[in-house]
């Protein structure tokens, strides 16, 4: 693809989440949320839709929906109305979605996206409330559906509580595009609103995509790619829609507003079928439904039940810590090790604490398939761990041999030093004693040294290291070996 003379184009996104809440069970009856279970083992009249069924809004929706819109920014809107979208599709069998329409639950918010180049203002339109549609499988013909042989549905899904929280057009590049959805992905999972699961389709999003000449304030003409389930194909996709529609204009032409799908495998852009208007589904209040009126000392409540938010936090950590924001984005999720590494850092240099959590313990417990808060290291061994290699009893290689013991056993860092004799050589004769050996058992190498060649202290420093098992001292060895070669 040709590189985007972005100096003369400016790309407009806005994004459309959907994510599915971690309730117990579904949006409008007491089946549970499943995933990964046997074909139509959860379901009931209603979300099978059979005639004259009564739908009953699940109340944890309602609450993780407000919770949303609190943390979002937005108001909560006093008076919210669920409306009728109507298509047919085989995973619909009521032939409507019960959705929000033009009374959502959250409305006007906004977002400080935090990045390692500083924050920017996303703007949140709305969040509403809809059902899932169950999921159609395929047989035959590679499971897809072009070229099945038939198509069975699973009504596991639906009837599935989703939220749908939409961007303003405020996001100007495919990185905003991604550390805004990586954002709120974090901040979802910190409420408890939903996993975001990608791979499992519990959170997707759709980018909507235009550009416009630099400098215009009018919006251009936009496309919607769908469903992007990860964050680098989302990155992608944008910006290969970006290319795609800057070649159009540059060439005269016009983009036409439709829907698309991005293939990750070819980098190809496909369109889907053109966009549909609000009126062409009919939209109408669901009669079935009151209208959701939530009380004002609830939404307070929850309010100030809010916990601190990642950005917040990260934020925070980034100024009062001194640590980096990819720092800072790796350890502020989840809770856990939130609080594993705030514990590390109240103890030791936060910068330090910061690369050891993410750094070394998490590669050593990763083969054990543990997790620092589950394993036998408390905050406090670790913080010791980092102090002996402040008072340069261990150097770094011993330090995680050590670390290592210390998972293995639960005994504290030091006394692993201390039964296995792992400290850092201090004593000055002991270190004479092994740089005079050296430099008797190389000849060429100590002539060479004599000779001036800087070179060969890395060599002895190496050796010495070798002759002790890691426990000289690299610096003080350095040292040595100049001072007895006459180097200065
Ligand atoms: P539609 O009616 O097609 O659903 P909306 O106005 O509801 O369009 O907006 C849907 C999403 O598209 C929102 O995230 C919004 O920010 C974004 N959007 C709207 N207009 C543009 C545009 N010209 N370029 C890029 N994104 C846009
Ligand atoms: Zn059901
Ligand atoms: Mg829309």
């Amino acid at each position: 693809m040709s590189a985007v003379d972005l100096s003369r184009w400016e790309p407009v996104i806005g994004l459309e989440i959907h994510v599915q809440l971690l309730t117990r069970t579904k949006m409008f009856c007491g089946c549970a949320l499943s995933f990964g279970d046997a074909p139509n083992s959860h379901t009931c009249p209603v979300c099978l839709a059979h005639p004259g069924v009564l739908p009953v809004l699940n109340r944890e929706a309602v609450r993780l929906a407000i919770v949303t819109g609190l943390a979002l920014g937005c108001e909560i809107a006093p008076h919210s109305q669920f409306h009728r979208k109507n298509y047919f599709y085989p995973d619909l069998s009521k032939a409507y979605q019960i959705s929000q329409y033009d009374e959502p639950i959250c409305v006007g918010g906004h977002v400080s996206v935090l990045t390692p180049d500083g924050e920017f203002e996303v703007g949140i339109t709305r969040a509403h409330l809809e059902e899932d549609a169950a999921k159609l499988v395929h047989v035959g013909g590679g499971g897809r559906r072009a070229g099945a042989e038939s198509s069975g549905v699973d009504f596991n899904r639906g009837g599935t509580p989703l939220l749908e929280i939409v961007s303003e057009p405020d996001i100007r590049t495919s990185a905003q595009a991604g550390a805004f959805l990586r954002q709120l992905r974090s901040t979802l999972r910190r409420l408890g609103v939903s996993d975001c699961n990608m791979d499992e389709g519990s959170m997707r999003a759709d980018a909507n995509v235009s550009v416009r000449p630099a400098g215009s304030t009018e919006l251009g003409t936009k496309t919607e790619l769908k469903n992007m389930n990860s964050f680098r194909f989302l990155e992608r996709g944008v910006d290969a829609e970006i290319a795609r529609q800057v070649a159009i204009l540059e060439a005269g032409g016009a983009v036409t507003q439709e829907t698309l799908h991005y293939d990750p495998d070819l980098n190809e852009i496909h369109s889907l079928r053109s966009k549909e208007e609000a009126h062409d589904y009919r939209y109408f209040p669901e009669p079935d439904l009151v209208p959701v009126v939530p009380d004002r000392s609830w939404i307070e409540e929850l309010r100030a039940g809010l916990p601190e938010l990642p950005v917040d936090l990260r934020r925070r950590w980034v100024r009062d810590l001194g640590i980096s924001f990819e720092d800072a984005e790796v350890l502020s999720e989840p809770r856990e090790l939130v609080a594993y590494f705030e514990d590390v850092a109240g103890r030791v240099d936060a910068k330090a604490a910061a690369n050891w959590v993410r750094g070394e313990l998490r590669a050593q417990l990763r083969e054990l398939g543990q997790e620092p808060w589950e394993s036998r290291v408390t905050p406090a061994h670790l913080a010791e761990l980092i102090g002996l290699i402040d008072d340069r009893t261990l150097s770094v290689p011993l330090a995680k041999e050590v670390l290592a013991e210390v998972i293995a056993s639960g005994a504290a860092p030091a006394a692993v030093v201390e039964e296995k004799g792992l400290g850092q050589i201090s004593d000055e004769g002991a270190l004479v004693e092994i740089v005079e050996r050296l430099l008797a058992e190389n000849p060429d190498q100590a002539a060479q040294l004599r000779e001036g060649k800087d070179k060969l202290v890395g060599f002895f420093v190496g050796q010495a290291m070798k002759a002790s098992g890691g426990r000289a001292d690299p610096a003080r060895v350095g040292a040595l070996v100049r001072e007895k070669s006459g180097l200065s």
